[in-house]
């Protein structure tokens, strides 16, 4: 192995102290120097310089121990802006994030149907219009998107919806913005997300499962993002689970996909609606096209006995896929994130059970599943995420 050079070990330990000091919050240069091993010289010079940078403030005094009462450091939240961008299915949705995860800015517009050249000139929009906003210095851009994506180099391998194949995506918004940009899978940054800002904070391992138009897990292994050989790892939608199931759009008959997306299960709910006067669906549209996953979840929570049907059986598919990858990888948090996050317990309690019915009893019982706290938002924040690891090496 190569030896590290002096400039390789000051940026390693800058990133440790930097770490430590997000992690710490109001924490001395003497408590920094216990925790990381370093020497008080070392913690006191990588110190001056990110408060030289901006990124840590002197925020107050601690209590005594005898002596001089040390000086408090913590990060400066809003002294850079991460902009979290995520191509969403209808809508582009774009924010400015701070380095806590907190959004100061949010914005999104509508695809219209557009792809290709006129997508991309949608991306470009919604990054200008961030980018007007910032009123600190910006760190970067990432970018969560569905697909394939090679996150190493930024390309999208391969996104249906967009039409883009092979498109060099890092490379054409660094050449016209001048910041580093990351760009990887939807379902794989808001695995991130919710590492970084969920509540799954500072858990080692875990699981989100993104239910949207299409079904992808990210996984989380020992801190790390866990990307897969050609980064495929968690395309849990065209995983096929009935037999002889509905065509799916990637080809093949009866992935999960078909049963358990949210356009599956919009689907599912207009032909409720067609069928059924008595059904709850009807208080809340005229028209059973207008039916779209809010529709059904406020139709859900009326007490639709039909819709939760519906919703059961989604679940319970969902359930062998993740009592599969329960017993694989023995990971004991999963989070279900998505628009169909929305159906709450009425999802969960089917993929419990199918949990409990299809793993060991001692790998069930000491499974957490639960919903997202981070909502709507966790792609964005996941793609900021993303940049945060990748520039300050946090968290
Ligand atoms: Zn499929």
């Amino acid at each position: 192995m190569k030896k590290a050079t002096r400039q390789q070990t000051r940026a390693h330990n800058t990133r440790l102290i930097l770490k430590t000091i997000y992690y710490g919050r109001e924490i001395s240069r003497a408590d920094i120097a216990r925790a990381t091993g370093l020497t008080r010289a070392t913690v006191s010079d990588a110190v001056a310089q990110l408060i030289n940078d901006g990124l840590v403030a002197e925020v107050g005094l601690g209590p005594s121990r005898g002596g001089k009462p040390p000086i408090l450091l913590d990060m400066a939240e809003n002294s850079r802006y991460l902009i979290g961008i995520d191509l969403a299915d209808i809508e582009f949705r774009g924010a400015l994030v701070n380095l806590r995860g907190e959004i100061r800015h949010r914005f999104s517009l509508p695809i219209d149907g557009r792809n290709g050249e006129n997508a991309l000139d949608l991306v470009y929009e919604l990054i200008d219009k961030l980018v007007s906003y910032a009123d600190s210095p910006l760190l970067g851009i990432g970018i969560g998107t569905p697909g394939l994506i090679d996150a190493k180099k930024g390309i999208v391998r391969n996104a249906v919806n967009l039409s883009w194949h092979d498109l060099s995506l890092r490379d054409l918004l660094e050449e016209r913005y001048d910041f580093p940009v990351y760009v990887a899978n939807d379902s794989q940054v808001a695995a991130l997300a919710e590492f970084t800002f969920g509540d799954s904070k500072e858990i080692s391992n875990l699981i989100v499962i993104k239910i949207g138009r299409g079904i992808g897990a990210g996984i989380i292994l020992n801190r790390q993002l866990y990307f897969g050989e050609n980064f495929g790892a968690g395309e849990l939608g065209h995983v096929v689970t009935v037999e002889d199931g509905q065509l799916c759009r990637c080809g093949h008959y009866g992935c999960l996909e078909t049963v358990t997306s949210s356009q599956a299960i919009v689907t599912r709910a207009q032909d409720i609606a067609k069928n059924s006067s008595r059904s709850a669906l009807h208080r809340f549209f005229t028209r059973p096209e207008e039916i779209d996953i809010d529709v059904v979840s406020k139709a859900l929570m009326d007490g639709d006995e039909e819709l939760h049907k519906i919703v059961d059986e989604a679940g319970r598919y969902l359930g062998m896929a993740v009592a599969n990858l329960v017993s694989i990888l023995n990971i004991q948090y999963i989070v279900i994130a998505g628009s169909a996050a929305s159906f709450g317990q009425a999802l969960l309690d089917p993929i419990k059970r199918e949990v409990n019915r299809r793993s060991l009893t001692a790998l069930a019982d000491e499974t957490n599943i639960q919903m997202t706290s981070l909502g709507p938002d966790i792609v964005t924040l996941g793609a900021a995420a993303l940049l945060l690891t990748q520039e300050l090496g946090l968290p």
